[in-house]
């Protein structure tokens, strides 16, 4: 059983918030929730998520900050250029770091949330020609829903970013970048999360399939576009009260775990 603060929390408050108060709450839940599954990457990576009413302004974490050390209130606000608009701690923000998420947020504005990974087993992955395989049920939720952008370095010219939000397409909410790691997009941030999470898991099995040197049973085409239908249904019958059940549970666990996110 949960406590009754966390209980209050997320049945009391979190209902009540503002938008902009529920997406700080989301975002720095979304940061808190990344490290503590293991998939942050030292200061680097970052996940971004537009202000309310608004299609040029966004939140991100301060700069050189871990991804535990992020609350609700000390997010910094930046524009699309990467200047600075509020910084409650006066702690900065990554300009350079925020350079896809400014290509990606431009041209998808259906996405609130962007979220940037370098795990080994996401890298591993993008690191291969195949990429995804439809090989397990985790893996068909991205069947035919992932986009790719090749590797051309660390430094993203203008001319880059292009190729990128091509690359990238109006659809698709996971993006491979070759080389390099993982992003996923959100209509709201619990679901750039619950899909980066299914996706690595996604990765890691992956890998641990293909590390078995087994004979791999392969899954019918047919079969893996049924399954990957059924994984859109389930999100549209997972709300409660608004709210994606499965984005609830993680701000549980995060009541138990890191209750400091919504600070
Ligand atoms: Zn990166």
């Amino acid at each position: 059983m949960h406590s009754a603060a966390s209980t209050d929390f997320i049945n009391d408050v979190y209902p009540q918030l503002s938008d902009e108060e529920r997406i700080r709450v989301d975002l720095a839940a979304a940061y808190n929730l990344i490290e503590h599954f293991g998939m942050s990457d030292s200061i680097y990576t970052h996940i971004s998520a537009r202000l309310p009413g608004v299609h040029d302004r966004f939140l991100i974490n301060p700069y050189g900050t871990r991804f535990s050390e992020v609350t609700a209130s000390n997010l910094v606000a930046i524009d699309l250029d990467g200047n600075i608009l509020d910084d409650p701690f006066g702690m900065g923000a990554n300009p350079a770091g925020f350079t896809i998420h400014s290509a990606v947020h431009a041209a998808r504005p259906d996405a609130q949330c962007a979220l940037h990974t370098h795990t080994v087993a996401g890298v591993a992955v993008s690191s291969t020609k195949e990429g995804i395989l439809p090989i397990n049920q985790w893996s068909m939720q991205f069947y035919q829903a992932v986009s790719r952008h090749p590797y051309e370095g660390i430094a993203l010219n203008l001319a880059e970013r292009e190729r990128l939000v091509k690359d990238l397409g109006p659809d698709n909410k996971v993006l491979i970048l070759d080389n390099h790691g993982m992003m996923t997009l959100g209509d709201n941030v619990g679901e750039a999360f619950t899909l980066m999470f299914n996706l690595e898991r996604t990765c890691q099995t992956q890998l641990a399939i293909l590390s078995s040197g087994l004979t791999i049973q392969n899954v019918e085409p047919e079969i893996c576009k049924r399954t990957s239908d059924q994984y859109k249904e389930f999100a549209e019958l997972s709300q409660r009260n608004g709210f994606h059940a499965e984005w609830l549970a993680y701000l549980r666990l995060l009541e138990t775990v890191a209750p400091h996110y919504r600070a």
